[in-house]
């Protein structure tokens, strides 16, 4: 079959085949993913520009939009122009002929069908609506949805209209408000998807049929569509809001606020949604919560290519854990829970037990299938004696704090484990060196540093003890990866990074209240400044005894003789024990109306002050390689304001 003349493109190739279905692939080169970047599009274009015209000469029957990339489909647009294409005089323009560009593509008078496999997200996803009917596969890998609202953005090629149109107003809306990324099921059931098929091998031939077929997507049902028209509009998007507002406020994430206002004023009608998309995007792709957002985006993903890479990346099967208590236990879940094999050891079955229970509780919520909630289970085996060291990839201990304990415990581990084993602590105030000074090998222990709870945290600091050569830090960076955590290297000083910067914030909040101030208008002004939770009510959470030992290790000043001391000595120790500076039900404060204040942000500012100026001592004295790992570390660690970049770009913006 004669190929037709098509112009010159990197990412695009175009085959015609012998029954007039043209099969345009994208493979961004030097990419393990395909994005969409302004020379992918414009590319596109130029083809577009040339299928109209084989369509207009009888030349072509239909199209099959493929990706060439075994990752997926397309990732969204090009994240790392986002800063350029920032600027609104820019960006409106852009965002005109892109919107042009997918239009054209959707009035095409052949069937145009998209065959999905992998990551179909944002910009992907609002390409394939355009098509007029959409294939994925029905596997593990196929996610499917709109991550932008992450970015603080949302999407900007038409697919808010098309989405409304495919699965209906309140579907589409939840996708693109909560950036939620479903399987190709979820998005069959939606109306995102038509058609599921079991391998990426069948995509070609179900395309091939869809095409000759002419098979169309149908919109969403009226039921479905009611929710948008009349009155009906306005309650509807009024809920949304509500919802939103527990989730993140306005000033803070404007967003997901200017999607609820686009789909109030044009959510009957899509096409003007689609339009009406451009003017609300512009603006909030220049907002200063759009910009720190895209920050943390690329600092986690710089978090990511940490570890050893190569050759040499190590592969981990078997984690043994000794320690069965809070750390421990949940330790060992989280491993066995990523596919890992664990052993956990304690000093007897029962100590064990309700490590067990916890982590079986933990794989019912996280996983799907029962088979796979078994095999969770099977994977994390009591380990009493301790067999399970010798065979052990990685050894991470979490028994009490105490240094002649971790001590004997490693000069034993080090007896027994494989040559090329991690030896880790989870120790959160004891120097690295004094643990490891009793070894042969000093240099090979490491702290990996968790926090509680395990399972919502993402970071684990590891820790860096002035024996350590770079592999082995690299070594520990690669299974913090491996387990699905975000590592951040830490020298090996009082506090690490994550508990020095708290300390200061969480027991300037405690004097406060000591001093007569209302403890609900401390912890609203701290949400108001943007932290996910107040101070005091923090402290409840970790543990007033917790609190206490780790403030007293760092040589902060502990209240000695007023509420704290008291509910210290009573036992009263927070959440865990349903009593401490709140009362504790169903495992939430129960708070009092706070009373009113006139700038709640700005006291919040104030309470976060000890926090930023922590932060800025402890990347003086190198704890930290630089800002940026301190912004992402304490982000990751105490969730601080994302929308602010972190406690040093805030301090930068003139804004903590
Ligand atoms: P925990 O008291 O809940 O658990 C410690 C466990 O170690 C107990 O089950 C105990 O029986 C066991 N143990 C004691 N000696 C042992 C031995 N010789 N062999 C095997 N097991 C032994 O303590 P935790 O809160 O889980 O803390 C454990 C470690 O994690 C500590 O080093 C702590 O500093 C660190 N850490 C704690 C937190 C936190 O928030 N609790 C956070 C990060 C790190």
């Amino acid at each position: 079959m004669a190929q037709p003349q098509m112009p010159p493109s990197r990412s695009w190739t175009f085959d015609l085949d012998f029954e007039g279905i043209g099969w345009l692939t994208i493979d961004v080169p030097d990419a393990s993913v395909n994005t969409l970047s302004r020379e992918t599009i414009t590319e596109l274009s130029a083809i577009v520009t040339r299928l109209e015209e084989l369509v207009q000469a009888g030349e072509l029957k239909g199209v099959v939009l493929l990706s060439g990339k075994d990752s997926g489909f397309i990732a969204g647009a090009d994240v790392t122009e986002f800063d350029e294409m920032s600027d609104p005089g820019v960006l409106n323009a852009a965002l005109e002929r892109a919107h042009a560009l997918v239009d054209r593509i959707e009035a095409l008078k052949v069937p145009v069908v998209a065959g999905i496999h992998g990551f179909c997200l944002g910009g992907g996803l609002e390409l394939a609506l355009a098509c007029q009917y959409r294939i994925a596969v029905n596997d593990d890998k196929t996610r499917i949805g709109f991550p932008e609202v992450n970015l603080g953005i949302f999407p900007g090629f038409g697919g808010s209209g098309r989405s409304v149109r495919q699965a209906g107003p309140v579907d589409a809306m939840q996708i693109m408000l909560t950036g939620k990324l479903l399987r190709a099921s979820q998005a069959r059931r939606m109306g995102l998807v038509d058609k599921l098929v079991r391998h990426r091998d069948t995509l070609r031939w179900e395309g091939r049929k869809a095409v000759l077929q002419n098979r169309k997507s149908s919109v969403a049902p009226f039921s479905k569509r009611a929710m948008a028209i009349g009155p009906l509009r306005g309650y509807v998007a009024n809920k949304m809001r509500e919802e939103a507002r527990k989730k993140a406020r306005p000033e803070h994430y404007p967003a997901p606020y200017s999607l609820i206002d686009l789909f109030e004023e044009h959510g009957n009608d899509w096409r003007a949604m689609k339009q009406g998309e451009i003017a609300r995007f512009v603006p909030l792709m220049d907002s200063p919560t759009s910009k720190n957002l895209r920050r943390v985006f690329f600092l986690s993903e710089g978090l990511k290519k940490q570890g050893v890479r190569g050759a040499k990346k190590p592969v981990f099967r078997r984690v043994h854990v000794i320690g069965a208590g809070v750390m421990g236990g949940d330790i060992a879940a989280w491993c066995a829970l990523r596919g890992l094999g664990v052993t956990l050891q304690d000093l007897d079955m029962e100590r064990i037990k309700p490590a067990l229970d916890r982590a079986k509780a933990l794989f019912k919520k996280r996983l799907r299938s029962k088979t796979e909630i078994d095999n969770a289970v099977a994977r994390l085996e009591a380990d009493v004696t301790g067999k399970g060291l010798a065979r052990a990839d990685v050894v991470i201990e979490a028994v009490v704090e105490n240094l002649e304990i971790k001590r004997k415990i490693f000069a034993d581990a080090e007896l027994k484990v494989k040559p090329e084993a991690i030896l880790a602590t989870n120790t959160s105030s004891i120097e690295l060196e004094r643990i490891a000074e009793g070894l042969a090998n000093p240099g090979r222990l490491i702290g990996l540093h968790f926090f509680n709870p395990v399972a919502q945290l993402p970071l684990v600091e590891v820790i860096r003890s002035t024996f350590n050569s770079d592999e082995e830090i690299a070594r520990g960076a690669s299974f913090a990866l491996a387990i699905g955590k975000s590592p951040v290297v830490v020298k090996s000083a009082p506090g690490f990074l994550v508990n020095r910067v708290l300390m200061p914030y969480m027991l300037g909040a405690v004097q406060r209240v000591e001093a007569g101030a209302n403890k609900e208008q401390i912890d609203a002004a701290a949400v108001a400044f943007g932290m996910p939770m107040g101070p005091i009510e923090l402290m409840d959470t970790v543990g007033l005894d917790v609190g206490k030992s780790v403030a007293e290790e760092l040589g902060n000043t502990v209240p000695t003789d007023g509420q704290f001391a008291k509910l210290v000595a009573e036992k009263k120790l927070g959440r865990k024990t349903g009593q401490g500076f709140y009362t504790w039900t169903n495992g939430k404060a129960v708070k009092a109306e706070a009373p009113p204040h006139e700038d709640l942000a700005g006291l919040g500012r104030e309470l976060v002050q000890p926090l930023v100026d922590a932060t800025v001592v402890v990347v003086g004295e190198g704890v930290v390689a630089s800002d940026d790992l301190a912004d992402i570390g304490v982000i990751y660690g105490t969730g601080f304001a994302p929308f602010l970049g972190g406690p040093m770009q805030a301090r930068k913006d003139g804004r903590a």
